[in-house]
């Protein structure tokens, strides 16, 4: 048996050891963190619905109603009105056929490849996507191939690579890491060109993206013909917890009947479906949070600009601070933390080595006078 401790230590060596700070506040801009009063700016709770008083009223009747947990698998007994209606509800919003609830995005995304793919096919990611699609396509069993970061050239060259077997291309919507958007015209066209399945993971483009928050196909003013496959989380934006996939009547039939990670696990609590009913009527009924937080965006961006600050090219939520070195990056955080600022340093292995950076994210409950603290502590970090 190898040596743990060792190998645990030779991570801390070379900075990239993970620990978890503990929180005793709801997920909003000014919480307790290790027992400090923190300004935080790590959320993907990018409009505050996570402590919202119609979203806790929700999943508090929903508890009310259904008891505390689901006691089942979907297929067994555990599939509630409340999950049924909420895929309903989200079929309706994306504007797809049908919609089938996971239990988290990791498991949605672990089921599409699986249930649509076996040996001998082909599924295609951009370098970066979200490491759940990347254990997707490796749990698949069919051959994966990555295409660079957006480029819809170089997919269609490797899809074209593969003469026989389904391919199936997956992408996020907004890159997790960067915050850019995915190139989804381009890409869709590839993959109807060249007959593939396209999935997009939309964690965090629903709910922000589009005037109407229907994420980045709304962004892109693209519908279930561009994108036969749609992937998005509750847990971000809608403030609960879970994940969807859209599409046709076929599709989700399929992933009913094939997908393992839908099938072998127990349905979420009937409660959170109810608590994200209430979020996904904020979403449609509430235009001004995404008003807020793009004003947000674009205040943080020009504060930066002023102060020499360099940023990528995003323009939604994320909004990385790429510094390089994994060295450099932990101790900017902790330096920020020392200030009561909580931003996290996301490092290699899940980001590329030498491209660590200080992932900055904003929500709509944040202040201009709450960015005006960071791009201050940002400022010193500099000097
Ligand atoms: C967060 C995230 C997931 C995983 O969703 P969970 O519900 O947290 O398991 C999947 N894809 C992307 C792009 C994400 O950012």
């Amino acid at each position: 048996m190898k040596d743990l401790n060792q190998e645990l230590q030779q991570r801390k060596a070379n900075h990239l050891y993970r620990s978890r700070r503990v929180s005793d506040s709801q997920q909003q801009p000014e919480m307790i963190i290790d027992g400090r009063q923190v300004l935080c700016f790590c959320s993907n709770d990018y409009l505050g619905l996570a402590n919202h008083p119609d979203v806790k009223a929700a999943f508090i009747k929903g508890i009310e109603t259904y008891g505390a947990g689901s006691g089942a698998a979907h297929l067994i007994n555990g599939h509630s009105r409340a999950h049924h209606a909420l895929e309903e509800e989200l079929a309706d919003f994306s504007g797809y056929p049908r919609a089938l609830l996971f239990s988290t995005g990791y498991m949605a995304n672990l089921a599409i490849a699986q249930s649509l793919l076996e040996r001998g096919d082909t599924v295609l990611e951009d370098r970066l996507n979200h490491a759940s699609l990347l254990d997707g396509g490796l749990l698949s069993g069919a051959r994966l191939m990555r295409y660079a970061h957006n480029d819809a050239i170089d997919l269609a060259r490797k899809l074209a690579s593969r003469e026989s077997g389904e391919k199936l291309v997956l992408t996020d919507g907004v890159f997790s890491m960067d915050g850019d958007i995915a190139d989804l015209p381009e890409i869709a066209k590839v993959c109807t060109e060249q007959d593939a399945w396209f999935m997009v993971d939309d964690a965090h483009g629903i709910g922000v993206l589009g005037s109407q928050g229907k994420g980045s196909l709304e962004h892109y003013r693209l519908s279930s013909t561009d994108i036969p496959v749609y992937m998005a989380t509750l847990g971000k934006a809608l403030g609960t917890a879970g994940a969807f996939i859209a599409g046709s009547d076929d599709l989700i039939e399929t992933l009913i009947q094939k997908a393992r990670s839908y099938i072998y696990t127990t349905a979420s609590p009937p409660a959170v479906a109810e608590a994200t009913r209430a979020s996904l009527n904020i979403i449609q009924s509430q235009p001004e949070l995404r008003s807020q937080l793009n004003d947000n965006i674009r205040y943080f961006r020009n504060s930066c600009k002023q102060l020499g600050i360099a940023l990528t090219h995003s323009n939604t939520a994320i909004q990385p601070v790429i510094l390089g070195e994994t060295e450099k990056t932990v101790a900017a955080s902790e330096q920020l933390f020392a200030q009561a600022i909580l931003v996290t340093a996301i490092r290699p292995p899940t980001v590329a080595e030498g491209t660590a950076r200080l992932r900055i994210t904003l929500s709509a409950q944040h202040s201009h006078a709450h960015i005006d603290k960071l791009i201050e502590a940002l400022g010193k970090l500099q000097q």
